[in-house]
């Protein structure tokens, strides 16, 4: 019986500093001596009032009154009382009580409380600093953890991925068969080392694998590793490269080592331009981690016979920055060039990628082929995917043309979105594909339209004119002057229009992006392809970037003077293009008023419709013209 009510006692003690605890993070560390006290006086519902007391007294009901100075209560035990004594508030001075406690004879004592309040709020610091201590532990122990990973790596954490078997095959790859049989031979290598070396041939050590992203070089390094039945490491440059010095040279060491256990084996170093850009270049001076790791390398490379059956596949979009010693013979010395696909390569990767997906019957593989100029191996891929994707959301048996068209779209241009409601701000738009729609059937050397819509799409797109590409200029970069020039006057079309239609002051922000691509390509005839009176003089670099490696520094070096002649002649080409583009906007403006009417109720032409409207009113080029008879 009294143990249970001891453990009552203790539980609503701990209960009430618990509440006492909350109270004061809640409100903050100023208020802990109110909330102390809020919280004693909750209890204890056995009350008296002074004058009940005094009663009691007289009445001679009291056995016992412990005072207590500090709270100025008084605790009554009543005579017969068992439970908890009363609690009475009493006066500081109280010689009434007094009289009759000595009259009544009861017990009086005096009893100042512990106090309480400052015991609380010491333990309310003690906590807080506690919780302080805890955060600062933690964090302590978080960057404890992974110095601590920096120091054991070159042991136990390897970056690196072992493949026993790839499972990929040479028929798995499309479209880049020059690569493809280059490689054949490391296969041989690979396969039947005793072959080589017994006539004392000395087997290529390394591979440099160049091309755009996603043209497929580690789908090709795979393929080497599957058909020659060895293991497969690989690493991404990226990942020797680390904040402490020494760990990239160390996972380079381990990489070497366990490949030569593995023996026969292929070794794949991803984007190695991350690590085997030249030395001793860059902005800010070199980087020592990346050198050490970059000389861990070549150590690493100059050390092992290539005829003991290890060879190191690397893979880069960057040849240019490489350093020299890494392409010396005896490493890197053999090249491989992954290129984008041309039409018939696209073809095959499509197929390669359909045998998985259930297409309709009447889809034809080459006509997409040719409707793809420029997209990768990775993008074809990713195409047939998000036309599969769509046509499971439509609940479709086989993947259609329209899911192909709209994946198209979806991947070159962005995701459909719902049309604009009937607004001045949809008629801009529709002139303003027109613009670019007409002069690209207008002009001679443009490539025809494909089609021309206003149905919004992801990304701000309020509508575009889509072309379509001609394949041997996308597929041999080979674009005339005469190309680029009618493209810059088709891109300044939209703007044109708007003008002629709304007046110069109406114009919108919405060809920021033409106005961006003109410039562009109005300064690379000037300073790259020696198309403007300047002559044939190349006056950047290609890319117009700082160069970071290499050893010639070819950061263009012309002077003042040179640049406001580049700047006069990028402006007169775009301000003449201008100039022609309002001109056929103007010439043929009742021909844009009819077909925007069109535009606006269709929502989309396509490129043969349009085609046939325009040569109703007027001559077509020849290229165009043929295009419409043809139908
Ligand atoms: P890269 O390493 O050149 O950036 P990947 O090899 O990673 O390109 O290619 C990514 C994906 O694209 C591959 O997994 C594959 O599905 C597809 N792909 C790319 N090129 C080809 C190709 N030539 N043939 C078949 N599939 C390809
Ligand atoms: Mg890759
Ligand atoms: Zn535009």
């Amino acid at each position: 019986m009294k143990k249970s009510a001891l453990q009552f006692r203790f539980r609503s003690i701990s209960r009430q500093s618990w509440r006492f605890t909350l109270g004061l993070l809640a409100a903050g560390l100023m208020t802990c001596t109110p909330s102390g006290v809020i919280a004693q006086t909750e209890t204890d519902p056995q009350t008296l009032s002074y004058t009940q007391l005094l009663e009691r007294v007289d009445g001679g009901q009291v056995e016992a009154i412990e005072y207590d100075p500090k709270t100025k209560t008084a605790k009554v035990t009543l005579i017969n009382q068992s439970e908890t004594p009363y609690t009475v508030e009493v006066l500081p001075e109280h010689p009434e009580l007094l009289e009759k406690v000595r009259q009544q004879n009861v017990d009086y004592d005096v009893n100042p409380s512990t106090d309480n309040s400052a015991a609380r709020s010491l333990l309310a610091n003690l906590v807080i600093i506690f919780i302080l201590f805890l955060v600062v532990f933690l964090l302590l122990r978080r960057s404890a953890a992974s110095s601590g990973q920096a120091l054991n790596f070159g042991k136990s954490r390897a970056r690196f991925q072992m493949e026993a078997k790839t499972g990929i095959l040479f028929e798995d790859v499309a479209g880049i068969d020059e690569a493809k049989e280059e490689l054949q031979e490391v296969v041989s290598f690979l396969k039947e080392t005793e072959r080589f070396t017994s006539i004392g041939a000395r087997i290529p050590k390394g591979v440099l694998l160049v091309g755009p992203p996603g043209t497929g070089k580690t789908l090709l390094a795979k393929a080497v590793a599957g058909e020659a039945e060895v293991p497969f490491f690989s690493i991404s440059g990226s990942e020797f490269v680390e904040m402490f010095v020494g760990v990239g040279a160390s996972r380079v060491r381990d990489l070497f080592r366990k490949a030569k256990e593995n023996a026969p084996c292929l070794i794949f170093i991803d984007e190695i331009d991350a690590v085997g850009r030249q030395r001793g270049t860059g902005i800010g001076g070199g980087n020592d981690e990346r050198e050490q790791t970059l000389n861990q390398l070549l150590t690493e490379m100059d050390g092992f016979e290539g005829n003991n059956g290890v060879i190191v596949i690397a893979a880069t979009n960057r040849p240019d920055v490489l350093d020299s010693a890494l392409l010396r013979p005896g490493r890197f010395d053999r090249q491989v060039t992954v290129d984008l696909p041309d039409r018939k390569g696209r073809h095959k990767i499509l197929d390669v990628h359909a045998r998985t997906k259930k297409l309709a019957e009447d889809i034809s593989l080459s006509l997409l082929a040719r409707r793809t100029p420029g997209l990768s191996g990775a993008e074809l891929a990713n195409l047939l995917n998000e036309a599969a994707i769509l046509t499971a959301r439509r609940r479709k048996e086989v993947i259609g043309q329209s899911e192909i068209d709209d994946a198209l779209d979806r991947l070159t241009i962005g995701l459909k979105l719902k049309p604009l409601l009937d607004s001045k701000k949809k008629c801009l738009i529709a002139y303003h594909e027109l613009g670019h729609a007409l002069l690209a059937t207008l002009l001679e050397n443009t490539d025809p339209l494909s089609k021309v819509t206003i149905i919004p799409r992801s990304g701000g797109i309020g509508g575009f004119a889509q072309m379509i590409p001609d394949e041997e200029n996308v597929d041999s970069g080979l674009y005339t002057r005469s190309w680029i020039i009618d493209n810059i006057i088709m891109t300044l079309g939209g703007r044109a229009c708007e003008a002629e239609v709304f007046g110069d002051l109406e114009v919108t922000r919405g060809a920021e992006g033409d106005i961006q691509q003109v410039t562009n390509l109005a300064r690379r005839m000037v300073t790259l392809y020696g198309m403007s009176d300047l002559g044939q003089l190349a006056l950047e670099t290609p890319n117009g970037e700082v160069f970071l490696g290499g050893d010639n520094m070819n950061r263009s070096e012309y002077s003042q003077k040179i640049a406001e002649k580049i700047d006069l002649q990028v402006r007169t080409i775009a301000n003449n293009c201008y100039g022609e583009a309002r001109r056929l906007i103007r010439e043929n403006r009742a021909l844009i008023d009819r077909l925007v009417d069109l535009l606006l109720e269709q929502e989309t032409i396509e490129g043969d419709e349009f085609r046939k409207l325009v040569a109703e009113y007027t001559q077509l080029p020849k290229k165009q013209q043929e295009m419409v008879m043809a139908q």
